[in-house]
């Protein structure tokens, strides 16, 4: 059995080996492992976390497989994996969770956020949720995951060094200027309430991409008052209904929470956002990521991020309505 961090010398990024992974339970059709009572979990629960059986990083890794260098850098994979579970009803669409619910939510991901956040090994929180066989999830009773890093993600260096990079320039937060853009044209909306503002990115890669964004500049969830929390769970619940109607059916997607890291530094320039993206681009349609999104980095999106809008604005929610 290994489980390491290999660190990419040619694009500067680590890569998580655990082949422990190979081992994780694939959809089980008669016996869920996340229901009341099931393999992981008590017999009776609202919403619980835990720790993932099958985790990509552990808390007190063994010693790397192999010995490094300073060209092969290699390190133990310390960190943590947790799995949430929203509910306890197994065939629950997240779409459907009573909006009581979807808050009380927010404040387990504002609680893990800042638990896991104190270890001094953890430098990023990474919440996310992904929903869907076609996304490649093993286990449909839904639930979301939160990965603590050891190291900053790629993507979100990427985000970092180009905020700080326009916020040395003009002096002001990029992502604000983003939200300022978006709110001008009304073009890519798709959703608006008091506190949060939901879009299609002029420059959105994955088929109904979608970025929710606090229109207040914080870093991450726990800078969110009492109303924003429950207003981003509000937001939450239009976005994943408005997937569910796109097809009148469950909708695949990802769900991943942007927030600055958490290894002590500065990164006021940055501003917390939530992405959601789906592989789904008609009702049997589905994008895959082939060579030109995996072998060159760019991406080939099938619909204008303006038509993408239009289609979700279009499906009503009840919750839109008041
Ligand atoms: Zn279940
Ligand atoms: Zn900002
Ligand atoms: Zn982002």
């Amino acid at each position: 059995v290994m489980a390491e961090l290999r660190w990419n010398p040619i694009l500067g990024e680590w890569v998580i080996v655990a082949d422990v992974r190979q081992d994780r339970p694939v959809l089980p059709r008669d016996s869920c492992p996340l229901c009341p009572g099931g393999l992981e979990v008590p017999r009776d629960y609202y919403i619980v976390s835990f720790e993932n059986r099958f985790p990509s990083l552990e808390r007190a890794p063994k010693a790397p497989s192999i010995k490094g260098d300073d060209l092969y850098r290699v390190r133990r994979n310390r960190g943590v994996c947790e799995v949430l579970l929203y509910t306890s009803e197994h065939d629950l669409a997240p779409s459907q969770l009573d909006l009581s619910r979807m808050e009380d939510l927010v404040e387990v991901w504002v609680d893990r956020h800042t638990e896991l956040s104190k270890h001094d090994f953890v430098k990023y929180v990474f919440i996310f949720e992904n929903r869907g066989e076609v996304i490649g999830v093993t286990l449909s009773h839904p639930h979301g995951q939160i990965y603590a890093f050891p190291f900053i993600p790629p993507l979100i260096r990427r985000e970092l060094r180009r905020a700080k990079l326009y916020y040395k320039r003009k002096g002001k937060c990029l992502f604000c200027e983003v939200l300022r853009r978006e709110r001008a044209s009304g073009a890519r909306i798709i959703y608006e309430n008091e506190g949060f503002i939901a879009f299609v990115p002029f420059y959105a890669r994955f088929p109904y991409e979608v970025h929710l964004y606090p229109k207040e500049h914080v870093l991450d969830l726990r800078d969110l008052g009492e109303d924003q929390r429950r207003e981003l769970a509000l937001s939450i619940k239009v976005i994943l209904q408005k997937y569910d109607g796109l097809f009148d059916e469950e909708f695949p997607y990802m769900m991943v929470f942007h927030q600055a890291p958490v290894d002590g530094k500065d990164y006021s320039y940055y501003h917390f956002h939530v992405e959601f993206y789906s592989v789904k681009r008609g009702k049997d349609k589905v994008k895959y990521l082939a060579g030109v999104e995996s072998g060159a980095g760019t991406f080939i999106l099938d619909l204008s991020p303006e038509r993408m809008a239009q289609d979700l604005r279009g499906v009503k929610t009840e919750l839109e309505l008041n």
